[in-house]
C-alpha cells in the first residue's frame, strides 16, 4: 500500500473524518438546501438509492467547504485582481483568494515555516474559492507553480508551494507542469525594493522545455507585489535576459493568469 503523506492524512480526516469546522472547531452544519433531498425512512432503501444518496451527501459535504459559514462570512474572499507588466503590451492579471490577513496570514505561516499540516485544511478552502479560469480545462491548460530552489527545499523539507498547487490541481482538474527552475544563487526578496526585487528576479528562472499548452495558470502562495509571479510570466512569455535570443512572437502564443492563495503585505 502506497504510504500517504502526513499533509495527505491530515486533508482526509479534514475531509471526510472531521465535520467540526477548521476554524473555529464547532460543528460544521451543512446548509439545508444541500442536504439530500428525501431521507424519509417510509422510502423503500434498495441498495442503489442508498450509495446515490452516501454518494451525493459526501459530495455534498465535499462541496459545503471546510468552514462553518459564519466562518466563511468573516473572511473578504477574492480581492480585486491586480495587473503587472510581462512584455510589451502585455499584462498579467493576478487573483488571491483572499487578502494575507487574518486568519490565513497565521495558517500560511505555521504551513510553511513550521510544516504545521493541520493548517492545510484551511488553506485548501481558501484554494477552493478560486474560480476556475473561464474556458481552461485539462487539455488547453496547465498549473505552474512558483518554484523553489533545491537550497530552499533541502533546508525546509518540503516545498508548501507545490503542495496547495497540487490541491488547486485537483480542485480545477487541471494539471500540473514542471518546466521551469528556480536557479539558486538568488538572495532572499525580503527587505528589498521593487525594482530591486525585480532585478534580483530576472535572472531566477529557466525553462528546461517550452510549454505544452496555450493557457498557462501561475500559481504562488502570497503574492506581494506580484514581482515573483511577474518574473514568471516573463520567463514564461521569453521576456527574461536568458531567452533573448528567441523569436518575440513567443509572447503571443500562451495566456497567462496568476492565481495566488493570499495577497498583502508579508511584513
Ligand atoms: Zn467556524
Amino acid at each position: 500500500m502506497r504510504r500517504l503523506a502526513p499533509y495527505q492524512s491530515g486533508l482526509w480526516l479534514a475531509e471526510y473524518g472531521d465535520v467540526r469546522c477548521q476554524l473555529c472547531r464547532i460543528y460544521r452544519s451543512t446548509p439545508q438546501s444541500q442536504l439530500p433531498q428525501n431521507h424519509s425512512s417510509a422510502i423503500p432503501l434498495n441498495t442503489h438509492s442508498f450509495f446515490t444518496k452516501l454518494r451525493q451527501h459526501v459530495n455534498n459535504c465535499f462541496d459545503s467547504g471546510l468552514l462553518c459559514s459564519d466562518c466563511h462570512n468573516s473572511i473578504i474572499w477574492l480581492p480585486k485582481s491586480f495587473e503587472v507588466d510581462i512584455a510589451a503590451g502585455t499584462s498579467l492579471s493576478i487573483q488571491a483568494a483572499t487578502y494575507y490577513d487574518y486568519p490565513i496570514r497565521q495558517a500560511i505561516r505555521a504551513f510553511k515555516h513550521h510544516e504545521d499540516m493541520t493548517k492545510l485544511p484551511l488553506l485548501l478552502h481558501a484554494l477552493r474559492q478560486l474560480p476556475r479560469p473561464h474556458g481552461c480545462h485539462r487539455d488547453n491548460s496547465v498549473i505552474v507553480a512558483m518554484p523553489t530552489t533545491n537550497q530552499r527545499l533541502i533546508k525546509r523539507g518540503f516545498d508548501p508551494v507545490s503542495i496547495l498547487a497540487a490541491q488547486l490541481s485537483k480542485h480545477w482538474h487541471i494539471p500540473l507542469w514542471h518546466g521551469v527552475e528556480r536557479i539558486d544563487n538568488t538572495v532572499s526578496q525580503q527587505g528589498l525594493t521593487r525594482a530591486e526585487r525585480l532585478t534580483n528576479l530576472e535572472n531566477a528562472f529557466a525553462l528546461s522545455e517550452n510549454p505544452p499548452v496555450k493557457r498557462l495558470l501561475l500559481f504562488d502562495d502570497v503574492a506581494t507585489t506580484g514581482a515573483s509571479l511577474q518574473a514568471l510570466g516573463r520567463t514564461l512569455c521569453g521576456q527574461s535576459p536568458n531567452l533573448a535570443a528567441i523569436n518575440s512572437q513567443i509572447s503571443n502564443r500562451y495566456q497567462l493568469s496568476a492565481y495566488a492563495l493570499a495577497h498583502g503585505s508579508q511584513l
